[in-house]
């Protein structure tokens, strides 16, 4: 309890300071990042002062998202300072389920199938702010990257690493398992940046080469809106490499207008309300012809 009380006190003083200078800290971040590739600086000091702006935001042991209360703001950029990850686990990667609307609730992140017992992985190097028990995840290690994102690796049996770890790109984090509210053995893999639940699979490819999809990229409010996805397929991508395009592609998403379905609704009878194809309707809602809508369940129906 002393420790973490002290603890506490000595991230009191860090927010204390920095909050003269938020501003800065992703400027900072972002230079020291590149400099910061595999965790292979030299720099004794610069080393120690990149940690010390990693944790100097809502660095929060016990807490699955310590930013679940704030205001989120899109679109906003991610820098990666390499153009690979490493992979989360040993094996082929078979995604079992996607980031979207799933059986009514949304799926914040993907499932990645593994049996019992395989290494889970960080995909970067960076600092562990959570390995704990957290209910529906189960037992979860989440690492905060020099970059500002945030993976959190679900449903492990076993912890490797704990809360304040320094850790190196491709470490052992945790054994895999079911643990919390999972159907049978997968990592939940989650992305994440202040809070907001990113579309892993807009960030990163997650074929054998392991690549992320640009070492900038800006996120809309689409990639981290589960509602825009379903968790039956891949979203299809368009990656926006710039502020400007991003902004345009966010007024573009903007406009388009949400149907709610409602008792004897049918898709050909949606797409002739709106003027649309009920080609048009599947794809930009990324669901099938004979699907079967639910009550309640959104559709984007552009004008
Ligand atoms: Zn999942």
């Amino acid at each position: 309890m002393t420790k973490v009380f002290s603890l506490l006190c000595f991230f009191c003083v860090f927010n204390t300071i920095n909050a003269q200078n938020t501003s800065g800290i992703k400027h900072k971040l972002d230079s020291l990042a590149n400099v910061y590739t595999e965790y292979k600086i030299n720099n004794k000091r610069q080393k120690a002062k990149l940690e010390a702006t990693v944790i100097a935001e809502k660095w929060d042991t016990i807490n699955f998202d310590p930013y679940r209360n704030d205001v989120k703001i899109q679109p906003f950029e991610v820098t990666f300072a390499d153009s690979t990850y490493t992979s989360p686990i040993d094996g082929k990667k078979v995604i079992t389920s996607h980031y979207g609307w799933r059986r009514g609730r949304p799926h914040k992140g993907i499932d990645i199938d593994l049996v019992t017992g395989d290494t889970v992985r960080t995909m970067f190097a960076g600092i562990v702010r959570f390995a704990r028990y957290s209910s529906g995840h189960g037992r979860t290690v989440i690492v905060r990257h020099f970059n500002g994102l945030e993976t959190a690796y679900a449903h492990l049996s076993e912890y490797i690493v704990k809360a304040n770890d320094t850790v190196k790109s491709g470490d052992a984090i945790g054994i895999g398992g079911k643990s919390g509210n999972a159907r049978g053995s997968h990592l939940h893999l989650v992305v994440s940046y202040k809070g907001n639940y990113i579309n892993p699979e807009y960030l990163f490819d997650f074929s054998e080469s392991n690549a992320v999809r640009n070492k900038t990229l800006w996120i809309t409010k689409k990639w981290v809106t589960s509602r825009y996805h379903t968790s039956k397929l891949q979203s299809e991508l368009e990656l926006l490499t710039s502020q400007s395009i991003a902004v345009a592609s966010q007024e573009r998403d903007n406009r388009k207008k949400i149907h709610v379905v409602g008792r004897g609704d049918t898709l050909s009878g949606i797409s002739s309300k709106y003027r649309i194809s009920v080609t048009r309707l599947c794809k930009t809602n990324s669901i099938r012809k004979t699907s079967l809508l639910k009550i309640g369940q959104k559709l984007i129906v552009s004008l």
